[in-house]
């Protein structure tokens, strides 16, 4: 914990003595998040489940798994004392477009990655969607407009004031507040900051991203100075954000010590080391190159994520904190109007009226599917802790048993995850003595 507060300590200090902001990009995840922990002593122990969990889950994930894409329901809650609408719903969905490039390692400039990272770059297969329907079931563009002139930390350093404008529940939706300052200091270069996943948080309807307008987007307004590259990177500052509400920290958290960012295929890196796309500047021993085009970085360079990160991204969102889990279900999906696919939607309908049976069970269980058409299905069980204990694959046809043998596993609880191509649901397993 002391080392934890002293890296924050230190990451502040280098950040206030940046230039005019241009060339680095300005998260303010660390501002303020000292204190929170020092204030919350039981985010710290969250934090720390939330990382056994992880890397239990890591060690059991195959990346090459066939498994649903994710999508993540969004709403912006735009905010400024005259005029809200001036951020347009073509900024709003250049920002989303940017974030599905990014998280599809679709973006542009993919193909500039080092050779050195190139066979670790990970397609996160993450969507996001624009909200169609509010938490009360009425149609919205996704987008809120709002009359005040909040900066996005005020009062108290969680932004509480401009959150409190409008929130949506955080486990349906990705809020994103858009202001003009994300920070209490008049900096028109900061460009966001979001908090890691976070019950407290998320219980004080606090969770999501603050975001800087003129950064929006790759049409976003601009009243500040800088090239048009500069521009379309600080544009991407988004998905870098969007990375730490999805659990990812700095690439140079921790600098070279262990356990650095949690990512075993990030190389621990420097922080004054990595604000430059080439690989000047003192190195972490053993480490020749560093990862500077991670989007987790603070280079001018973002354009991958690592396989690493992927795993660690799917745990967060197969964790129930902050309710990451409950984000991307087709029920959620379908609540949010994120979900276009019939096919999607009757494959749901098709896999949730899967029978267990006998639960408890002691050496076998039965799986009873009722399927409208022939699928090809994968079977997670996973322990309490997250573990991956067992996994088949199997293809069945309308009403079909399938028996599956839990001889080896120990008592206990369990949850069996029923997976197709388009559909998710899971059943709760009850081994006994
Ligand atoms: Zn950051």
């Amino acid at each position: 914990m002391k080392k934890v507060v002293l890296c924050m300590t230190l990451l502040i200090g280098i950040q206030s003595f940046g230039q005019n902001g241009q060339n680095t990009l300005r998260c303010g995840q660390e501002l303020h998040y000292e204190d929170h922990l020092m204030n919350h002593p039981e985010v710290v122990q969250e934090r720390q489940e939330l990382e056994n969990f992880t890397k239990n889950f890591v060690l059991n994930y195959n990346p090459n798994n066939k498994v649903a894409s994710i999508t993540i329901p969004v709403v912006f809650h735009v905010n400024d004392p005259n005029n809200p609408q001036k951020v347009t719903m073509a900024q709003v969905q250049s920002a989303i477009d940017i974030l599905n490039e990014d998280f599809t390692a679709t973006n542009w400039d993919i193909g500039n990655i080092r050779t050195e990272f190139s066979s670790i770059i990970a397609n996160m297969d993450i969507n996001f969607c624009l909200a169609t329907k509010d938490p009360n079931g009425n149609a919205t563009t996704g987008i809120t407009y709002h009359y005040n002139n909040y900066n996005g930390r005020e009062p108290d350093g969680y932004g509480t004031s401009v959150k409190s404008v409008e929130y949506w529940p955080g486990d349906e939706y990705l809020n994103i507040w858009i202001v003009n300052y994300v920070e209490d200091d008049n900096d028109l270069y900061r460009s966001g900051w979001a908090f890691l996943p976070d019950s407290w948080v998320a219980s004080n309807n606090l969770d999501g991203i603050v975001y800087n307008h003129r950064y929006l987007g790759y049409t976003g307004s601009s009243d500040v100075s800088g090239t048009s590259s500069w521009q379309q990177e600080m544009a991407r500052v988004l998905t870098h954000e969007v990375g730490h509400y999805l659990n990812l920290y700095h690439t140079f958290e921790n600098y070279c010590s262990s356990p650095g960012d949690y990512v075993n295929d990030t190389p621990p890196v420097y922080y004054h080391g990595s604000t430059n796309c080439d690989q000047i500047g003192d190195k972490c021993s053993g480490v020749t190159v560093v990862n500077d085009q991670n989007y987790m970085d603070y280079t001018y360079c973002p354009s991958m994520f690592t396989t690493g990160q992927k795993a660690r991204v799917v745990a967060a969102l197969n964790s129930s904190v902050a309710g990451r889990n409950n984000l991307w279900t087709t029920g959620n999906l379908q609540a949010t109007g994120c979900t276009t696919s019939t096919a999607s939607l009757d494959e749901y309908d098709d896999i949730a009226s899967t029978k267990l049976f006998p639960n408890p069970a002691h050496t076998e269980i039965n799986l009873q599917f009722n399927l409208s058409k022939t699928t090809d299905l994968d079977i997670y069980i996973q322990n309490l802790a997250g573990q991956l204990v067992q996994s088949h694959s199997m293809t069945a046809t309308g009403t079909e048993i399938k028996t599956i043998s839990i001889d080896e596993l120990k008592a206990g609880v369990y949850f069996v995850n029923v997976r197709s191509q388009e559909a998710s649901y899971t059943l709760k397993l009850v081994k006994h003595k």
